[in-house]
């Protein structure tokens, strides 16, 4: 179904794995998008996908749903990259660098050509680097290549902080910064609950209260990726939703605080490198990143993170 309407709101997603199937699925039921594309380079996987979401279409949102290729990308209010390899059990993020390099390497000229004024999100790993080659490869401004970053990190933060403090993860505020992998930030100085810092929460209303439970809760909060790759071969529903997120945020116009993935400049020192703050969202994209206050040891911490980064950004000579 290549024909659209004036007021379509198109997606594009380029590669239909398990991140990208999962995200289409998820996007559907949101009821976001009129137009649901799915690019990938195996044909066959993406028109699977398009017809098996197309048997849901009568029991949920109308939309249309086609596998397709690079020149529907024209129009598409947000193109979202989840293509190339993901990690195998005990690999890093950024083991997957030369590979999804040159993934995005052959992929962002396809998209700019038919849509040089769009707005790219990025959730493919390494994902802080990846999104800092998008805007590279692609020349668009910075606010309109947005990583998923850490929503997913913070996510699983806030859902493991709510299962310590008894309460819905939604009442709970609490970011993780920096890099989306293993030099990820987490921002203990402004956790809180209700407007309360979580150390006060925690010491009048939490069973067990002392810094290596809050240790343990990080751990596995950096680490989830690892211990579900282990079981089950792959993450998926977690970015799905967060991704979905972004697009709501995108779509509405919400000026939502999420923590995404942009271009830093002048923070504590840290430039010219993607990393995940917590950004305000709309129409527009990435409007600012917010300046959060942060201690010692989460300056520090997100230093090295930011370092991290640049050097494998450098390595690919970006
Ligand atoms: P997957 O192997 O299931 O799917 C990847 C898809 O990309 C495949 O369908 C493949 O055919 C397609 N592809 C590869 N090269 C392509 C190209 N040149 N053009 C178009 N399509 C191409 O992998 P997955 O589990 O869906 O993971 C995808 C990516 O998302 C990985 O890099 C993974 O690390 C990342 N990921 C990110 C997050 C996050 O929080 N941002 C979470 C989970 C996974």
């Amino acid at each position: 179904m290549k024909t659209t309407n004036r007021n379509s709101t198109r997606i594009a997603i380029i590669g239909v794995g398990n991140v990208g199937a999962t995200f289409a699925y998820a996007l559907l039921g949101s009821g976001l998008a009129s137009e649901i594309v799915l690019i990938d380079n195996n044909k066959q996987r993406a028109e699977g996908e398009a017809m098996d979401l197309n048997h849901a279409v009568p029991l949920t949102h109308s939309t249309r749903i086609w596998a397709g290729d690079y020149s529907d990308c024209a129009g598409a209010a947000i193109v979202v990259i989840t293509a190339g390899t993901a990690q195998k059990p005990g690999e890093t993020r950024l083991d997957l660098v030369q590979r999804n390099y040159a993934i995005y390497q052959s992929i962002i000229p396809q998209v700019i050509q038919y849509n040089p004024d769009g707005l790219l999100l990025i959730a493919s790993n390494p994902l802080d680097i990846l999104s800092y080659a998008a805007m590279k490869l692609s020349g668009l401004p910075a606010n309109h290549v947005i990583g998923s970053g850490t929503i997913l990190d913070t996510a699983r933060f806030r859902y493991l902080l709510s299962q310590h403090a008894g309460v819905d993860p939604r009442s709970v505020h609490a970011y993780i910064i920096g890099e989306h992998g293993d030099s990820e930030v987490p921002v203990w100085s402004s956790a809180n609950i209700a407007g309360m810092a979580l150390s006060d929460y925690c010491k009048m209303n939490c069973e067990e209260y002392n810094e290596d439970v809050y240790a343990k809760i990080f751990e596995q909060t950096r680490d989830a990726a690892y211990h579900i790759i282990e079981r089950k071969g792959a993450t998926f529903y977690g970015i799905g939703m967060g991704l979905v997120r972004i697009c709501e945020a995108i779509l509405r116009g919400q000026h939502t605080v999420l923590s995404v993935s942009t271009l830093i400049h002048d923070y504590y020192g840290i430039d010219d490198v993607y990393l995940s703050l917590p950004c305000v969202v709309g129409r527009d994209g990435v409007s600012k990143f917010l300046r959060l206050p942060l201690d010692e040891k989460e300056v520090e911490g997100l230093q090295q993170s930011a370092q991290v980064l640049k050097e494998t950004i450098h390595k690919l000579g970006l």
